[in-house]
This record gives structure tokens, C-alpha cells and sequence, in this order.
């Protein structure tokens, strides 16, 4: 059972404190030692999310390489978020949703159409959030740098057998998780617009990023 922690901080001293809207991408930087919190407004939200080193995006966050090392396939808190290089990117240091995937990767028309079938094909995704906001920024990423991401908050059971299951969402409006910062980090966000997934209850919701100087 994971081990749920809050966090200290306040939103009325965070020094920025922004909604993204349902199916909605963002980027943004984070300074090395500054905290970063996700809010799951209204819940069962799922929050893909990439983080590159903001001075050389080539090293990117490692969903194997994180495994690995903290020895498990869940993030919560403790869990070190390790690059392609090694290096710890952030770590996560409060979580009260206690559960986020780093297996189930993010949805594309591709998966899509695999999963739900055909007609699925058109709908928003987002690995077409990914591309569009790599596209947007001149700063050296490309649809090869889109290697697997976290879902935060987003629940993907591992079966004794080793199936994955994409089942309902554990975490409920207002719940979060929030990482500091090792290194200055470029974080790339789809606030996933999925309708076919009972993770997020076939229903997209807004989220809140919260950033405080430690
Ligand atoms: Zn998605």
C-alpha cells in the first residue's frame, strides 16, 4: 500500500500557479531545487508528462532506468526520476494520490485505433499535444524524443501474471503530487484528452501547476 504524504507548502506563496484546461498541452522550466506540484482538480485526471534536461534535451527522463533503480513500477513518494543518463532529474517528495504509471505510456491515434478501434482515429491525443508543443519551441526536440513518459495520477495495475490493465482511476479531485527539481528541467505536459479509457472516467478535467523556490 503506498504511503500517502502531504506537502508543507502554501498555493498562496507559490511563485507561479497556472490551470491547464482538459485535453490542453503545456510546457515550462523548472529550476534545479525548485518544487513542482500537479493538482488533479476534479479527479481520476490522467497527466502525461516528458521531462528533458533543460540545457541539453537530448538526456530525457527514463521510464526504464527509474524502474530499475528504485527496484518497482510504481511512482510515489521517494521515487527518484532518473534520465537517460543516470542523472536524477527530480524527485518526488509529497503525493496524496499515492499510485502513478510509468508502463501504460502515452495514447496516440495509433494506440487508439488498436484499443477502441478505427473510428477512434481523428481524436485528439496526446502524443499529437507532444508534437504540437515540440513543434512550437525551437529548441532541438523531435518525434524521437518522445520516449515513455508518467502518467501522473493515472492507474495501471500489474496483474500476478504481468498483464497491464488500464482500470478506474485512485485519485480524486484536489489530490497531488509534487517533485523537486535536481537539475533545471524542461517539463512537457498533455493533460490527456483521452474519451475512451476508464482511467479518467471517459471524462477530461482541468489541472493545477504549482511552482515554489524550495
Ligand atoms: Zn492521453
Amino acid at each position: 500500500m503506498a504511503q500517502l504524504t502531504e506537502s508543507p507548502r502554501r498555493p498562496e506563496r507559490a511563485l507561479l500557479d497556472t490551470t491547464v484546461l482538459a485535453g490542453d498541452g503545456h510546457t515550462m522550466v523548472v529550476k534545479k531545487g525548485q518544487i513542482f506540484r500537479i493538482v488533479d482538480l476534479e479527479g481520476n485526471q490522467a497527466v502525461d508528462t516528458l521531462f528533458y534536461n533543460a540545457h541539453d534535451p537530448v538526456e530525457r527522463y527514463s521510464a526504464v532506468d527509474t524502474i530499475r533503480e528504485q527496484g518497482n513500477i510504481y511512482l510515489t513518494t521517494g521515487s527518484r526520476l532518473i534520465s537517460s543518463e543516470g542523472n536524477v532529474l527530480l524527485t518526488i517528495v509529497a503525493d496524496t494520490c499515492g499510485r502513478h504509471d510509468t508502463l501504460g505510456g502515452a495514447c496516440a491515434a495509433e494506440s487508439n485505433t488498436v484499443r477502441y478501434g478505427q473510428h477512434t482515429k481523428h481524436m485528439h491525443s496526446c502524443r499529437d499535444n507532444f508534437l504540437r508543443a515540440i513543434a512550437s519551441l525551437d529548441i532541438g526536440l523531435e518525434k524521437r524524443d518522445l520516449a515513455s513518459n508518467i502518467n501522473f495520477f493515472m492507474n495501471v495495475p500489474v496483474t500476478p501474471a504481468g498483464k497491464l490493465t488500464f482500470e478506474d482511476g485512485i485519485s480524486a479531485g484536489g489530490k497531488y503530487v509534487e517533485m523537486r527539481a535536481e537539475r533545471d528541467v524542461f517539463v512537457l505536459i498533455s493533460n490527456c484528452p483521452q474519451l475512451n479509457n476508464p482511467c479518467n472516467a471517459y471524462n477530461p478535467t482541468p489541472i493545477r501547476l504549482l511552482t515554489w523556490n524550495g
